[in-house]
């Protein structure tokens, strides 16, 4: 169903025809046309100047939340391996589970699971979801989320959680729009109201001041995304699953249809999800001055168990590829400890950091912002102070 247009309003202009980003609009011998390839986005309603563009009613679509029930984990996995943050949301998830009484399910797409499979067997997972298809080998959101949609649509479960993982942050807002459901992203804390099955979604609001309590009371699935590392890992059983129950799915031809093709994966992709998924974080700025001074950081980094961040200033020297860049035009990042070395803490710098769960800025001016949000900040210069904590970590280590 298109946008509607009040042909008696449009002057023409053509301004709708040039924003929009589907190619839906175009203007005729009978005036502005738009074709079934509109999303109902919005977005021209915007520009144009006479309010000739509306959208459509679309009916709510009735649904009895009481068809819908267990809780399902979106079983990310790469070249075979279960991501972390499935075995974080086992934990989370069976304890929700428990609360509806229902049953606990992982869904995994992909081309070989079997490794998939023999993890999900030692943890307290009732069902597992499994499609396969050579296709699948590589990750294709479009695909992806076809594919998830078509068994949410046919299985039906009240929850479904996924990490907020690079691909979990591509896949399931798409899942979420097909299946007109709400999607809470980045909760840090979840629970379930038992009599209802509204699940209690707890996340940050306006810059981490409030922690707000979000719930989906009319639509199903409820959907939510837990950053990797909020919650605490699921233990493994102490013996295999007896009673686990596998289902192979067969994935529908039409769903495996994409207008995109993958023509390879490249590295720095890996290097972003280091960066986003990291514990510890060592970031420098303009103050490092040099190439070089990265090095020094690197060592740093690599000694405490941690991976390069950097700011825009010292992205846009050319001094770190863009992967790493930290803040508002990069990476948001939540490791457990930031070290912020030469970094003067611009807003655009903070709003990517800042979630951090420690902050160490070094810094050779003490009225710099970043020491206004440092849980320990250390006023010097960054190249006396790092030798000394390297020094100082290698002897722990060593211990
Ligand atoms: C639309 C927009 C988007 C942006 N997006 C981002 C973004 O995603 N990420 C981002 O980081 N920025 C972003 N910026 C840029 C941002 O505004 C700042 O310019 C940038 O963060 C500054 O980087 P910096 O702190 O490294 O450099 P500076 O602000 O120049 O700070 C360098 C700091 O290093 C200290 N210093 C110097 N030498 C030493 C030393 N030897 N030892 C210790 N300290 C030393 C100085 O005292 C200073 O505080 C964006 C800007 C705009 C307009
Ligand atoms: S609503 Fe969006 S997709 Fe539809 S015509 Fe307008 S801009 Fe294009
Ligand atoms: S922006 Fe409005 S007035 Fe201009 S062509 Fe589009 S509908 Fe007509």
């Amino acid at each position: 169903m298109p946008v509607v247009i009040d042909k008696d309003l449009c002057i023409e202009c053509e301004e709708c025809v040039n924003i929009c980003p589907f190619g839906s609009l175009e203007l005729g011998p009978s005036g502005l046309e738009c074709s079934d390839t509109c999303t109902l986005c919005g977005i021209c309603l915007d520009v144009c100047p006479s309010e000739a563009l509306t959208l459509p009613d679309v009916p709510e679509e009735e649904i009895d939340l009481k068809d819908y029930k267990d809780v399902w984990i979106y079983g990310e996995q790469k070249r075979g391996s279960l991501h972390p943050v499935v075995l974080e949301l086992i934990g989370v998830g069976r304890e929700l589970a428990r609360k509806r009484n229902c049953r606990l399910g992982v869904v995994s797409i992909g081309n070989r699971l079997d490794q998939v499979l023999a993890t999900l067997k030692h943890y307290d997972v009732d069902d597992i979801f499994l499609i396969q298809h050579q296709q699948l080998k590589d990750y294709n959101s479009e695909i992806y989320a076809n594919l998830l949609t078509d068994l949410i649509r046919e299985k039906k479960p009240e929850i479904i959680l996924s990490g907020a993982t690079l691909r979990g942050r591509s896949l399931i807002p798409r899942v979420a729009v097909k299946v007109r459901t709400g999607l809470t992203a980045d909760c840090t804390e979840l629970d379930v109201d038992e009599n209802t099955g509204n699940l209690l979604q707890t996340r940050p609001a306006f810059g981490g001041n409030i922690m707000a309590t979000i719930e989906c009371p009319n639509r199903r699935p409820q959907m939510a995304t837990v950053r990797p590392r909020v919650m605490k890992t699921a233990s493994p059983l102490p013996s295999p699953h007896k009673n686990q129950v596998v289902q192979n799915i067969d994935p529908l031809l039409s769903s495996l249809r994409s207008e995109t093709e993958i023509l390879d994966t490249v590295d720095s992709l890996k290097e972003t999800e280091d960066l986003t998924e990291a514990g510890i974080i060592v970031a420098g700025g303009r103050g490092v001055g040099a190439p070089k001074g990265f090095r020094l950081l690197e060592r740093f980094a690599k000694v405490i168990g941690g991976v390069i961040g950097a700011s825009r200033a010292a992205v846009d020297a050319g001094w770190v590829p863009y992967s790493r860049q930290v803040g508002q035009t990069g990476r948001t990042v939540h490791p457990d400890i930031y070290f912020a070395c030469g970094i003067s803490g611009a807003v655009q710098h903070l709003v990517g950091m800042q979630s951090s769960k420690i902050i160490v800025a070094i810094n050779k001016d003490k009225d710099a912002p970043i020491f206004n949000y440092a849980d320990y900040g250390i006023v010097a210069d960054m190249f006396e102070v790092i030798p000394e904590l390297i020094k100082y970590a290698e002897r722990r280590v060593k211990r």
